[in-house]
């Protein structure tokens, strides 16, 4: 199939590469030349703008850009997918956005006869590699049947939401309570050592009771208690603190607009951005341990 890709970055590269390898024909554009070149050498063939994609007779276009204004200025913007889209294109954004410009953005598309589904991952930027990301697919069903054997070519968790918007409702709401939950295991794990209990056996007995949970067992942030995770390599690689914080601001700003409370959720982007302002943002997101301990 002929697939239009823009957004060659961190996560857009390695997925666009998977659609090479499946044999899939790629028209690509960002604005990172190198970006471009290097999918260019993989097989793919480099357009002047989002327009000159939409243009060239692509059948489903898909988008990996870092946010909001990003995906409204390529969809709707000078030179943009909307004005060179043939009806019956099916566009997929997989950028992780606010879900109102999800919808604002599927309502322009429809209105010029176009398809749009709005499919945010989780799985970073290894599940991009390996293939093996999770889609959180918001759109018409037909549309979510029409995209499914691509995306899973990307991924291998690909899940039909509901209705525009939707894909990024679910994104973050999880995304939110992983961070309640991080903080959570963070400030238990931190009492109860300086209390006088050993991590690994205060870990031990959390999982083993109601307290348990993904960033508990899989992922926990005290260092020392698992193998494998960031918090026993200096809390390198895995899930940036920055893109924990963009998440949170995501969903603080959509409980806004909805007047929905969400009192755990703004106090964990309040403490996301004290620990970037602090200048870690680099760090796997589970360092947000370093707020309760002393050193
Ligand atoms: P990135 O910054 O590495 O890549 C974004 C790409 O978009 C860049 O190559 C950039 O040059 C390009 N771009 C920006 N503006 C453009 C424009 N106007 N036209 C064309 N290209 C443009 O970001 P990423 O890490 O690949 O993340 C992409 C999205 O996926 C974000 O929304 C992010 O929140 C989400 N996400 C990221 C991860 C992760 O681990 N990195 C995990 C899950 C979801």
């Amino acid at each position: 199939m002929k697939i239009g890709f823009i957004g060659l970055g961190h996560m857009g590269a390695p997925m666009a590469r998977n659609l090479l390898k499946a044999g899939h024909q790629l028209v690509v554009y960002d604005i990172v030349k190198d970006a471009v070149e290097k999918i260019a050498a993989a097989g793919a063939v480099a357009a002047a703008s989002p327009s000159a994609v939409a243009a060239s007779s692509v059948e489903m276009l898909i988008t990996m850009l870092p946010s909001s204004p990003h995906v409204r200025s390529v969809y709707l913007g000078q030179h943009s997918i909307l004005a060179g889209a043939k009806p019956g294109t099916l566009l997929i954004d997989c950028s992780t956005i606010d879900p109102h410009t999800a919808r604002d953005v599927a309502f322009d598309a429809k209105a010029k006869g176009l398809s749009m589904l709005d499919a945010p991952v989780s799985g970073g930027t290894g599940g991009a590699e390996a293939g093996t990301l999770t889609f959180m697919v918001g759109g018409e069903p037909r549309d979510f049947e029409t995209a499914r054997p691509v995306l899973a070519r990307m991924g291998k968790n690909i899940v039909h939401c509901g209705a525009a918007g939707n894909g990024q409702v679910a994104k973050l709401a999880n995304n939110m309570l992983l961070a309640i939950s991080m903080i959570g295991v963070a400030e238990a794990m931190s009492l109860g050592v300086a209390l006088g209990i050993d991590a690994k056996v205060l870990a031990g007995i959390i999982n083993t009771s109601s307290g348990r949970c993904w960033s508990s067992d899989t992922y926990n942030p005290y260092p020392g208690v698992m193998d494998n995770v960031p918090a026993s390599r200096d809390y390198i690689g895995g899930f940036g603190a920055n893109l924990m914080l963009k998440d949170l601001g995501l969903a603080t700003d959509a409980a806004k607009l909805a007047g929905q409370p969400v009192v755990l959720g703004a106090a964990a982007q309040q403490m996301y951005q004290m620990f970037s302002n602090q200048g870690h943002g680099n760090m796997d997101f589970s360092a947000i341990i370093k707020l309760f301990k002393p050193k």
